[in-house]
This record gives C-alpha cells, structure tokens and sequence, in this order.
C-alpha cells in the first residue's frame, strides 16, 4: 500500500461533470488499496473571477479580505469533489487549509508555508477515509488569518504535504500529458519530456512555464518528494521529476510509478543520455515588467539605493542590467524586470528616492516577454547563446535585455513577438516534434 498525494488543477475541476470524472480516478486509487490526499484547486478560472470581482467593488482590495475571498474558490471544489466521491460509495472528508494544518507567515498573497502538521488528514486516511485539501491557501501562526500561497500555489500545498505525510509520490494532475519542451498551446509540436530532472525542472517553471508552481518544485527537491505531472484527461505516463541514472532512469521513485522497464523505452536513448540532453526546453513569461532608472550617477551607493528603494515595495526582481558609464558622461542607465503586479508600487517607491539617489529619469513597460532557453547541458556546450541570438534576428525579433545562468539563457522582447520568438527558438534548436501535435484537453491558459 503506498500514500499517494494528489492534486488536480483548476481546468481539471472546471464543471460538475468533470469533479465527478476526476473522483472515478481517485476511487480507482483507493479500491487499489492506496491511501489517497487530495489537493484541489478553484474550478476553472474562479481564481481570476473572484478577483474581477474584487477589482469591481473596489481597486484596492485590503490583502486580508482578498485572502479570504480567494480561499472560498477551493472550498467550493473540495466540498464538491468529496460529494461526488460519497457518491460513488466511498468516505471522503474535505479540510480547508487550516485544517488540514498548513501553517504559514503573514504575509497575505505570497504566505510561505513554515510548517504542516496534518493531524486531522492522518486520522482521516486511519478511518479509511479519502482526504480533500483545499489547496493555496493556510493560516498564519502569528495572525490567525487566513493567507494564500500565491497564484497556482496549490502545487505547493500538495507537495508540503506530501512531505509531511512520507507519500510515496505526489501526482500533480492537469490539462496536458506532462512537461513539454515548450507550451504545446503557443508550439503545437512541443515535444513530451519523460523525465526530467528537478534542477532543469526549477529553471523552466522559474522562466515562467506554468505547468507546475517554482516554489513547489523547489519544495519537492528539498524535501526529495518524487512529483509525477500527468494528465487528468487521459492515462498516459506524464512526466517523472526526478534525479536519473546515467541510462537517463529515474533514481529512488517507486517502481509502481514507472513505465515498466521492459516494454517502454528507457526515459531517453541510451548512447544519448550518458550526456544530459543540450535543452530540455523553451520558456516564455509574459507576466513581467520592466523598468529603466536614467541618468543615475556612476557613483559607488547609487545601485544600492535604486534597489534599496525596489525592495520596500517587496518587489521580487529578475533581471538586472546595467553598464559602466563610457566616454564623456558620468551617469548610467539601470534596467530591471520585476512581475507587472508590482509595477506600480515600485514605480512610487523609485520616484519617492528621486532626490536621494539624483536619477534623472524613470521609465515602465509592461509590454514585455521574457523567453528562457534551459538545459543542463549548456554547462558544457558553447555556442547555444549564438544559436539562439541567430534564431531571434532571423525570425526579426529584437533583444532588448539578456541574463543567463549556468543553465539557462533568458532574453526580454517585446511582448507581441513573444509567441513567434518561442517557435521559432523551439524549431532553431530541433525540439519539434515528429509524433503530432501535443494535445491540450481542457483549461482557458489564463
Ligand atoms: N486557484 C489558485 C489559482 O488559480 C491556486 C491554484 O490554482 O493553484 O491561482
Ligand atoms: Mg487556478
């Protein structure tokens, strides 16, 4: 008998007739003699509707009150989907977050998980019961409040308590087969990825691919919970996060989980995988910002004090550059990207340190895309920056900012050429697929 943690996204929970195809597939798991947890998200696009909702009664929502008012997304579903699994004649009982011992911060909107203590689930699957987590949400130790995890963070509930609970895997379930190379809905042939591992996995969701929550990948290679992302549509094999051996097959995930080794194909071609792969795929992100500070003096200090003024909004920034200043002048340009959400709030706070750091003027696009070219074998490959710049020019996309890491590489563009840039990199670097195009069974993208 294994425990298994599962979590089923909004798209895969959008209507009546879909909570009850998704308890069908966690009954099966519990007549197999399975302990079974599971974490819901909001059907559909609640989420985004209760917050049209808020903006409608007014444009600045207290962050406590909004808390609360997105956590009643997941109870709707996971009071549902344990009527429906009852139904089936089957004990369910469904928890909020708070009961199910999700312990966070204060911080409303962004509440990190500091500890889960899951007693109530632990008596609930003793009872032989199946239990329901309202996922993304908490309750913090100091207020009391109820908090949330940030958007798409029911990812993260499942593998916290996953960890807590010693499950044998956590099954992250949603409209696609799995992790592809790129967005099967802006690259139809976007390629499946097998396995994959969690450092390649933690840079593409860093770089804005959706498919599971950064922190919850981060989470699970803390805490080395083995993730498995599958389709909640279909009964294909998904994804397997995990470290591989040197034949490219998942290390320490339970055998019950795994393609059987002899009639499926290793996870990648043997002579192939005793390298990691070049790229394991293309990212995109259009939820940033960026904003350039002008004219700010060549002095030591002055940096300090732009990003000084940036970290009292909170704002979370990603790429900086700047350049020493050349020639006659004595002032430089500062260029960031920050989420767009906080554009405004970082906006105030630079212009309120104007007279302390002497910039002279202040700019903010929010037309922006970020395109991320990952892969671990980048560490030992020169010449895929080149590659992927020379893909860019010839598709007639413009490079307006660049970062990289040991394995990735990011650039900015403009946000209306984001798509053709992905497609074209995607194809520049011989990702596409010969199989068909990738299928995408439910959700709106939102
Ligand atoms: N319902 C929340 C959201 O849409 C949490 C989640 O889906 O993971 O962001
Ligand atoms: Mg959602």
């Amino acid at each position: 008998m294994s425990l298994v943690v599962q979590k089923y996204g909004g798209s895969s929970v959008a209507e009546a007739a879909s909570v009850k195809r998704v308890a069908r597939r966690i009954a099966q798991y519990r007549r197999a003699g399975h302990e079974v947890v599971v974490v819901v998200s909001a059907m559909g696009d609640t989420t985004d509707d209760l917050i049209d909702l808020a903006e409608r009664v007014t444009p600045t929502p207290p962050a406590r009150e909004l808390d609360m008012l997105l956590t009643a997304g997941e109870r709707i579903s996971m009071a549902l989907l344990a009527m429906a699994i009852s139904d089936l004649g089957l004990e369910a009982r469904s928890f909020t977050g708070s009961q199910a011992g999700v312990i966070t911060d204060s911080a409303h909107g962004r509440a990190r998980i500091i500890d889960v203590t899951p007693g109530r689930i632990r008596t609930a699957l003793d009872d032989g019961a199946i239990a329901i987590v309202a996922g993304f949400q908490g309750v913090s130790q100091t207020t009391k409040d109820i908090t949330t995890l940030g958007r798409g963070g029911s990812d993260t509930t499942a593998v916290a308590l996953a960890a807590a609970l010693d499950a044998d895997v956590c099954e992250i379930y949603t409209d696609v087969d799995g992790v592809f190379t790129a967005d099967p809905r802006i690259v139809p042939a976007a390629q499946h990825i097998p396995v994959i591992t969690p450092e390649e996995m933690l840079e593409m969701a860093a770089s804005g691919a959706k498919i599971l929550h950064a922190r919850c990948v981060e989470y699970a290679r803390r805490y080395s919970v083995p993730l498995h992302v599958r389709s909640s549509f279909s009964t294909n094999t998904g994804t397997i996060v995990a470290e591989v051996d040197r034949v490219g097959f998942p290390i320490s995930f339970n055998e019950m989980y795994l393609p059987s080794k002899s009639n499926q194909e290793p996870a990648m071609d043997t002579e192939a995988s005793l390298e990691a792969p070049l790229i394991s795929g293309v990212a995109h992100d259009r939820s940033q910002a960026k904003i350039t500070v002008a004219g700010v003096p060549d002095i030591p200090g002055k940096a300090a004090g732009v990003f000084q003024a940036v970290a009292k909004a909170e704002a979370n920034i990603d790429m900086i550059v700047q350049n020493v200043a050349v020639g006659q002048t004595t002032r430089t340009d500062i260029s960031f990207t920050l989420p767009a959400a906080d554009l405004a709030a970082t906006m105030a706070a630079l212009e309120a340190a104007r007279g302390e750091v002497g910039y002279s003027e202040l700019f903010a696009d929010n037309k922006i895309g970020k395109l991320s070219l990952v892969g671990a074998g980048m560490r030992s490959h020169p010449g895929v920056s080149a590659k992927l710049f020379s893909a860019l020019s010839e598709a007639g996309v413009n490079i307006e900012m660049i970062s990289t890491s040991e394995i990735r590489v990011s650039v900015v563009t403009r946000a209306d050429v984001l798509d053709d840039a992905v497609r074209a990199v995607h194809h520049a670097f011989d990702l596409d697929s010969t199989e068909g195009e990738a299928i995408v069974y439910g959700g709106t993208g939102r």
